[in-house]
């Protein structure tokens, strides 16, 4: 089933082609700095004839152009893949959020209007999505166009795990609860996992980036994450403070700082930037660190702290842990943060093989032969998870 998977940036659009079940990238293209007349960026590769293309200077006031651009390669004589967009059988999305819309869904014109109704939850998200979506159902009339929720993979917590203790109506008229997101990571991580060990196993899955979330994953099924209902919970975030006592904002609110600049510093100017003052992106911060800034060390260990405590709370609601699995920028490739984090989980039957943590191939084992939890970094692949997951859905 050919699948091409759209990912949508506010001002970008990344798109992989897949022939599933095969996980192999066909074709892979990227268009940067969208909205610009005169200086995007277009990056593009055929994985099966090796052409390749890349353009800067370039006119591109919408996602319209973005889209035709891409779509006159992709069916190109000499740099495409395929002869004509009809062979396309579903076009992807790593869609966010949509009230009462929770898995893996067409999106029809109900999805993408709970899209919008959701706004405010997601907004960095959900606007440049539904744009972009829009545009796809305009150029290409009729096509299967799918959204993979970022809140599909958590549809199997249970509702005692998703509930907060809010008034009831609460939950019933606004759809207030814990959603999470992140659900292609982990999902493909979880069939990593599930590959390798079989059907069998409890796995805590960080996914640890720009934003970060964990998972809890029993057999395959996530029953529970740090995320909630937006992406403002959890661990501490690059720009944003996660978890956050929710009597802070009328407190603030009553020492004159405006909706505005309260939701600004949590959304924009908190998390490891807020605390370190440095950088949003935590080379700069390690690296301050290192020459002995203090709140560069503080904003580590406040993040550290943060997945400590859920990794101990998920090991509780797992009853004990089999796979404890890095991945995201950080994830990947902080052996700072991984190392910090894991001499806090000894107790838990963690331990670290020191030189696998700093040195070796992207995906591996960096437990101790003697360690009880076996941790390993696996490079995430969100855009697999999404064509597998459409796959699954939809190839029947
Ligand atoms: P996003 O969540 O935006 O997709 P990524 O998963 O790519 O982002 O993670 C980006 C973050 O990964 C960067 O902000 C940076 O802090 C972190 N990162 C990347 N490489 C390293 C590294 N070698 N050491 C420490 N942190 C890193």
């Amino acid at each position: 089933m050919l699948i091409l998977v759209c990912n949508v940036g506010s001002t970008s659009l990344k798109y992989k082609l897949f022939n599933m079940p095969d996980p192999s990238i066909m074709v892979e293209a990227k268009i940067e700095r969208v909205g610009s007349h005169d200086s995007a960026i277009f990056t593009y590769q055929n994985h099966l004839n090796g052409a390749k293309e890349n353009m800067s200077g370039l006119c591109m006031p919408s996602y319209t152009e973005g889209i035709n651009l891409f779509l006159e390669y992709l069916t190109d004589t000499k740099m495409g893949a395929i002869q004509n967009i009809e062979a396309v059988q579903a076009i992807g999305f790593k869609t966010v959020i949509a009230k009462g819309y929770y898995g893996i869904h067409e999106l029809t014109d109900e999805v993408i209007a709970a899209m919008k109704e959701y706004i405010s939850v997601a907004p960095a998200h959900n606007p440049p999505y539904i744009e972009a979506i829009k545009k796809f159902k305009e150029i290409l009339p009729g096509r299967l166009l799918v959204g993979v929720f970022e809140t599909a993979f958590h549809t199997t917590i249970p509702l005692e795990r998703r509930m907060y203790a809010i008034p009831y109506k609460w939950y019933e008229k606004y759809g207030i609860q814990r959603l999470g997101f992140h659900g292609a990571s982990h999902g493909y991580i979880s069939r990593q996992v599930k590959k390798r060990v079989g059907g069998k196993f409890k796995l805590i899955s960080c996914h640890l980036g720009g934003s970060g979330s964990l998972c809890a994953i029993e057999d395959g099924k996530s029953v529970d994450t740090s995320f909630g209902f937006s992406l403002q919970t959890g661990t501490p975030h690059a720009n944003r403070a996660g978890d956050l006592d929710a009597y802070i904002i009328p407190y603030l609110l009553g020492q004159g700082l405006s909706m505005e600049e309260i939701l600004q510093g949590i959304d924009k100017n908190g998390g490891l930037l807020g605390i370190s003052g440095i950088s949003n992106d935590l080379r700069d911060i390690e690296e301050a660190a290192q020459d002995g800034n203090e709140r560069a060390k503080l904003a580590i260990d406040v993040f550290c702290e943060s997945i400590v405590k859920y990794i101990g709370a998920f090991y509780a609601v797992l009853g004990g842990l089999d796979y404890l699995v890095f991945t995201g920028g950080i994830g990947e490739n902080s052996a700072i943060i991984r190392h910090k984090v894991c001499t806090r989980l000894a107790h838990l039957g963690v331990e670290l093989d020191e030189a696998a943590n700093t040195n070796g191939a992207k995906d591996r084992s960096i437990s101790s032969s003697h360690s009880r939890v076996k941790v390993s970094i696996i490079p995430t692949n969100e855009e697999v998870g999404i064509a597998q997951d459409i796959f699954d859905n939809f190839s029947k």
